[in-house]
């Protein structure tokens, strides 16, 4: 078995998830009192948050490298960063490594199309929701046509997911907006709706909405799986 290396804390409270879900992943597929080799590199996330928020991207790029190569170190053998919006810096982590980095919006794409979907609504950060880096990755690398919420919606995605999801509140009515806002991608057009935040998953679930969702915490963890115990790394 590989071992994963995990970029987390951002924020810890899906990071816990991955580790879960990791963990419950490989004993699915091994049994007994198998788990994950895996290498947690937890960062401080009131460091990085307002290096996103001011646009220093380089810098937020520069800590996300250094992180990584602490786990190259330590031994991991591929790596997660353990959020859509880092994927930013995607490109930097996977310059400043040898070992490969698992990208999240891959990962999902693949899970939309072996679905036959191509309609998709996306929900996540204002960086996730209308930057290039992972909409138009979805698009232009893997043909998915891509709604995102009318800007007011957006305004409110955002916000729950910093002041609420991951500071760890889960609260009834962002529940129930967020319901309302995937109904609105479903009656424009989207076939099924991703979860392109990492701490989505602790606030909706499948029964939140009319069509499919595509969970990124879920995919990416169990796309980690299938390469830890899989015979080739890239
Ligand atoms: N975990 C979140 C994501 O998947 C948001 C926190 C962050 O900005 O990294 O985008």
């Amino acid at each position: 078995m590989k071992t994963i290396g995990l970029i987390g804390g951002m924020s810890w409270e899906s990071s816990l998830e991955y580790y879960r879900l990791i963990n419950e992943g490989v004993k699915a597929k091994l049994g007994g009192l198998h788990s994950a080799r895996c290498l947690l590199n937890s960062v401080d996330f009131a460091e990085i948050e307002p290096l996103q928020r001011l646009d220093q991207w380089e810098e937020a790029g520069e800590q996300m490298v250094a992180a990584a190569r602490q786990l190259e170190k330590g031994g991991a053998d591929f790596l997660l960063l353990c959020t859509n919006t880092m994927h930013k810096v995607a490109d930097a982590v996977q310059h400043g490594v040898s070992i490969p980095l698992l990208h999240i919006a891959d990962a999902t794409a693949h899970a939309v199309k072996a679905r036959s979907l191509a309609n998709v609504g996306l929900l996540g950060t204002r960086f996730t929701m209308e930057e290039d880096f992972y909409r138009g990755r979805l698009s232009s690398r893997h043909g998915l046509d891509v709604l995102i919420p009318e800007e007011e919606d957006r305004r409110t995605v955002h916000r729950i997911i910093y002041e609420e999801l991951c500071v760890g509140k889960i609260v009834d009515h962002s529940r129930q907006e967020y319901g309302r806002i995937m109904d609105r991608l479903a009656q424009r057009g989207a076939e099924a709706i991703i979860l392109g935040c990492t701490e989505i998953t602790l606030l909706v679930s499948q029964s939140d909405c009319s069509v499919p969702v595509f969970d990124t915490t879920w995919i990416h963890a169990e796309a980690a799986v299938e390469h830890a115990l899989s015979g080739k790394l890239g």
